[in-house]
């Protein structure tokens, strides 16, 4: 163990090359210079980027004139100097919705609309977004990923765009079109007979045999710090201040453990104020490791074997479990475990009520959000944001059962005349 001098402000403000910052250990506290190593060699904790504690942080007047996208907040996201590659991802639509509001019992409800994220529909284009851009600045020339779909499709995309090979692991039994929506890119794909923690074990031994940057596994440091983009986008959105409320899906448990990490640096870099939003997180029942944990009150995962439609999110053995699971609790949030057939039924409630096609990861959520409302865990004062995370064209397969067939007709008036009359217009 080593102290790792950080570089000071000049010298990097003077050098155009880009530099990932330095990591340290989020159980000990251990230093590591910047690497691609995502587990802390004494204690084998997760690592994090340090961030320079004297560094200059914008205004919101500053992050205002500049251009709409997740790098905006580029003091918050974890190098020094420039980063050139995937800048057009973020700063996706904060969409009003009433109606859901109504049903839920509460003042005012959002939705933040990452099935539109630039350039594969899902939130995850911001965890590669940064990422891909370590893999630069620590000079690795292939990136890869063990992905339950859409990070396959992001690290595709983004690989493809900036020119790098990529090498993508997913499990054998993913969606079609999440299949098809990465191989179109050109990358190596290898479907791996396994659930997603088979894939993912698969890749921690690959990485360093290879020297590949595999984003969520050895650059899984510098990828988590994407998702705070999400919080600081909420809140800006918001008109800088907090909704009292936030229900994410949880897959590994990263993107909620973030968004708790994100209110809580703009709030110390005082661009907002107020109470940090109670997290509230969503799984399926057929892989719920998170919403047990929060449950019991205990301080380890039980890992599960999953069973859900909802694939993008079934990861039975998540790797930030533990400090979702804390963010929940100590905001005063809670979990909530939905059924598939609940999770079909709330994909319908939000594309009939707010016009947003998504897919099984964000009925996971609204479906949540009813069973926490039914609970009574919000209040008529509440102002909730719904983190809805991909998008609905990527799982046709998981509705197409419970839509009914449309009519198919003649080129004839009456026939529609029929029709009208039949829906009783
Ligand atoms: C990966 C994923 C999540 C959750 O991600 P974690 O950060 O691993 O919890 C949520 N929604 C969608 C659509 C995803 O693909
Ligand atoms: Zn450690």
């Amino acid at each position: 163990m080593h102290t790792v001098e950080l570089p000071a402000r000049d010298a990097v403000s003077q050098s155009s090359t880009l530099r990932a910052l330095p990591q340290h250990c989020k159980v000990c506290g251990a230093e590591f210079e910047a690497a691609p190593e995502a587990i802390c060699g004494s204690c084998l904790g997760p690592l994090e980027p340090m961030y320079p504690e004297s560094r200059r942080l914008p205004s919101r007047a500053e992050i205002a004139s500049r251009a709409p996208s997740m790098w905006r907040y580029r003091e918050w996201l974890p190098f020094e100097g420039t980063p050139t590659l995937s800048q057009d991802t973020g700063f996706t639509p904060l969409v009003d919705a009433p109606r859901l509001a109504d049903r839920l019992g509460v003042a005012r409800l959002w939705i933040k609309n990452d099935a539109v994220s630039h350039p594969t529909l899902s939130f995850k284009d911001r965890v590669v977004a940064s990422a891909i851009n370590a893999a630069k600045a620590l000079g690795l020339d292939t990136v890869g990923c063990a992905s339950t779909g859409n990070l396959a499709n992001a690290v595709a995309a983004q690989a493809a765009r900036a020119g790098l090979p990529a090498w993508i692991f997913i499990p054998d039994n993913l969606e079609p079109a999440k299949v098809l929506g990465t191989a179109v890119y050109g990358p190596h794909l290898v479907r791996v007979r396994g659930h997603y923690d088979d894939v993912n074990r698969l890749c921690a031994q690959l990485a360093d045999r290879f020297g590949w940057g595999i984003v969520n596994v050895n650059l899984r440091g510098y990828y988590g710090e994407g998702s705070k983009t999400m919080g600081f986008e909420i809140a800006e959105q918001l008109g800088w201040r907090f909704p009292t409320a936030v229900i994410t899906p949880m897959a590994g448990g990263s993107l909620l453990t973030k968004l708790h990490k994100a209110f809580g640096e703009i709030r110390d870099a005082g661009l907002v104020d107020g109470e940090t939003p109670r997290l509230y997180g969503a799984q399926a029942s057929g892989c719920a490791p998170i919403t047990r944990l929060v449950e019991s009150g205990g301080e380890t995962i039980v890992p599960e074997v999953p069973n859900t439609i909802a694939k993008s999110i079934a990861i039975g053995n998540p790797a930030d479990g533990v400090f979702a699971a804390r963010a929940m609790r100590g905001t005063g949030g809670w979990s909530a475990a939905v059924s598939d057939d609940a999770i079909v039924a709330a994909i319908r409630l939000l594309a009939e009520t707010t016009g947003i096609f998504t897919e099984t990861a964000g009925g996971a959520t609204l479906a949540g959000a009813l069973a926490l409302a039914d609970q009574g865990r919000f209040s008529k004062s509440d102002e909730v944001v719904l983190c809805i995370t991909g998008n609905g064209l990527k799982t046709l397969d998981a509705i197409s059962g419970s839509i009914a067939d449309s009519p198919i007709i003649a080129p004839r008036v009456r026939e529609v005349a029929a029709l009208v009359e039949a829906a009783g217009a």
